[in-house]
């Protein structure tokens, strides 16, 4: 279920400037030109899906359309334009999250799924008429965070809507969602960009000087939200540090200290998948470095520590570790317990004396 990221980063292709557009997003023109398309023939539909890893721009794509869908500044205010233009009062409201008719539901902090309340809440709200625009429109964050209960009262809105009604929901992976609404949503994948798109739009966009922008970019992993995030919050990088270096002790570690580490992991909730992904970037960069293509590793700054270990697992190794987080990542995501799984994954790192 997980394994289109892996894919993906393994792909990545090189070089490519950032084409700038009015939807204020770096990259992502094959998915902006799905929702264009609709626009540009009148055919928006009722639900949309958006669908890519974490930190892609899932949700910032959502809210553009929004936007779009209730600009009045186009060349006739009762349609919605092609592009945003970033200008109107109701653009405004969009951009600064407090337009009426533009919902936002997302799971509570302190619940593990979106619940069925909330859903109902939508539907009330669905139901009425739309306060300023021309749409009522619900931008529904994380959509396989919705428990089964609430995801089938929602397929009655999916399967009924009321006309002005748009739903856009995101989420990793289709595969983790009801058939029943894949099949009544429109799906927009969002891919992966270069390092160098990445890079690129650091320097225009956020004024980062070249030599950051380059670790940035390489450590993105073509996660332009992940990227924007260490600009804006430095200790996102002290965390990727510290999370890295238990994972380099861990392989030198005994079977006591491993499962101290996986029971403290486990209580890290919300976190635990962003630390799996760092970790997966990790042992797909040590089958590289065991392959001698450090071209193409992500954790560039890391590079020595990386070789030294790569010449002691070895690239076989290092390819299954890939394949057991991808593992680990589809038992939490089927809610299975977090800490077995985690104690299960300890149990197939390789041991480096
Ligand atoms: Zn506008």
């Amino acid at each position: 279920m997980v394994q289109h990221f892996w894919y993906d980063v393994c792909m990545i292709e090189t070089a490519l400037q950032v084409p700038m557009h009015d939807w204020n997003i770096a990259g992502h023109e094959h998915s902006i030109n799905i929702l264009r398309r609709a626009l540009a023939a009148q055919r928006v539909r009722h639900a949309y899906l958006f669908t890519g890893p974490e930190h892609i721009g899932k949700a910032l794509l959502a809210r553009r359309f929004a936007q779009t869908l209730l600009c009045t500044g186009g060349p006739d205010p009762l349609v919605a334009p092609l592009n945003p233009c970033n200008a109107c009062l109701s653009c405004r409201k969009v951009i600064h999250g407090n337009h009426p008719d533009v919902h936002y539901i997302s799971r509570p902090s302190d619940k593990q799924f979106i619940l069925i309340e909330q859903v109902r809440a939508l539907q009330s709200d669905s139901a009425r008429k739309t306060l300023e625009g021309r749409r009522n429109i619900f931008i529904i964050e994380g959509m396989h965070e919705m428990n089964l209960q609430a995801a089938n009262c929602l397929l009655k809105t999916l399967e009924e809507p009321e006309p002005d009604v748009v739903l856009l929901l995101t989420a990793t992976d289709p595969g983790l969602l009801l058939p029943t609404i894949l099949s009544r949503v429109q799906q927009v994948p969002m891919h992966l960009l270069t390092t160098a798109q990445v890079k690129a739009a650091l320097e225009q966009r956020w004024h980062v000087e070249p030599e950051e922008a380059a670790l940035l970019a390489a450590l993105a992993a073509g996660r332009m939200g992940w990227a924007v995030q260490a600009v804006e919050k430095e200790e996102l990088l002290e965390e990727r540090q510290a999370q890295l270096e238990t994972l380099v002790k861990l392989l030198e570690a005994g079977k006591v200290q491993r499962f101290e580490v996986a029971q403290h992991l486990s209580a890290e909730g919300d976190k635990i998948r962003g630390i799996l992904e760092l970790w997966l970037l990790w042992w797909r960069d040590m089958v590289l470095a065991a392959n001698n293509s450090l071209d193409l590793i992500v954790n560039v700054d890391m590079q020595g520590r990386l070789q030294k270990q790569a010449a002691k697992v070895g690239a076989a190794e290092s390819r299954r570790m890939v394949h057991a987080i991808l593992r680990t990542m589809e038992a939490l995501e089927q809610n299975v317990n977090a800490r077995v799984a985690l104690e299960v994954l300890m149990l197939d790192m390789p041991a480096v004396r």
